[in-house]
């Protein structure tokens, strides 16, 4: 996030590092591809999937768990 760059040559894709394209040339920029774009989609649709979960201590299963040990 410190990084200036924000070239648009010399760019790399967030995901593998690669070099990238960021002209509006590249539909999957700033990927470098639809692979790479699906993949950080990916990972923050499980981020935002988990940050609503909390754990609740009176879950049963978790009461289970202590009882057995
Ligand atoms: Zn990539």
């Amino acid at each position: 996030m410190s990084k200036p760059d924000k070239r648009r040559r010399g760019a790399r894709c967030p995901q593998c590092s690669k070099a990238t394209d960021l002209t509006p040339d590249n539909p999957f920029r700033p990927f470098c591809s639809e692979r790479c774009k699906l993949i950080d989609l990916g990972a923050w649709a499980a981020e935002s999937y988990r940050v609503p979960i909390v754990e609740d201590p009176t879950d049963p299963d978790e009461d289970t768990e202590q009882q057995r040990s």
